[in-house]
């Protein structure tokens, strides 16, 4: 899989470039409405994580794909309705940011499981349409996490309005490191920043990212 090759390169360099260790940042594969030769095929050239938006598909996907090696992460909004696959289901969920799916995902995680991780989902820039809490209810999500003996409160997670202008896209994901690292003071566990995508993903790692999450750009077109 070439694309994996030269993305992680790029990860690479970009990671250097920022003056920080060349395994800082990890790539989380969005496989969304990918087909599953496409996936197999990552998986084939070492990926292992995996970053799903849709509750049904992934579990098909996980279904058929069945290897415990493999690290699932819900990246998609969430309904409440599903939590209860996502805390049965996923290792990781990216997109939470309200109190009542912390409550839940608590609740429905089963005793024997791992604590499920979890990054709170931060709108930047107050965007109506998306989701994710805005910057002033992060300390309570953070506490409430924190409660919740079933999950792991790993970081944060944000998708920033797309900017084109690279100094544009540092400030924005510089705002979300210092929201992050005002939290990590308190809560040990967090280590996570999930930031950068294709178009800005240079600028989120120079800002400390440490997941960047990319699907078009590794798998191809998703298709229909
Ligand atoms: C779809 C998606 C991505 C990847 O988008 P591509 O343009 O396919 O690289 C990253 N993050 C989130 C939250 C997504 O929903």
């Amino acid at each position: 899989m070439e694309q994996l090759v030269r993305l992680k390169d790029r990860i690479t360099r970009a990671a250097k470039a920022s003056g920080r260790p060349e395994d800082a940042v990890t790539l989380l594969a969005v496989s969304k409405k990918q087909p599953l030769d496409r996936i197999k095929a990552a998986i084939a050239a070492g990926q292992r994580r995996f970053g799903e938006n849709y509750v049904d598909e992934a579990l098909m996907k996980m279904d058929v794909l069945s290897d415990p090696a493999l690290e699932w992460h819900f990246i998609g909004p969430i309904q409440s309705n599903k939590t209860r696959h996502l805390a049965e289901r996923f290792d990781w969920v990216q997109t939470v940011d309200r109190v009542k799916i912390i409550r839940r995902l608590n609740a429905q995680r089963p005793t024997g499981s791992a604590p499920l991780n979890v990054l709170l989902q931060v709108n930047l820039d107050a965007e109506p349409q998306k989701a994710g809490c805005l910057p002033d209810q992060l300390e309570a999500l953070a506490a409430a996490v924190e409660e919740a003996p079933n999950l792991r409160l790993r970081g944060l997670m944000a998708i920033p309005a797309p900017r084109s202008d690279p100094d544009e896209q540092k400030k924005v994901f510089a705002e979300l490191k210092a929201l992050h690292d005002r939290l990590a003071d308190r809560y040990a566990g967090m280590d996570t920043l999930s930031a950068g995508m294709s178009g800005d993903l240079e600028a989120a790692i120079a800002a400390g990212s440490t997941m960047v999450r990319i699907g078009t750009d590794l798998f191809g077109a998703r298709p229909d």
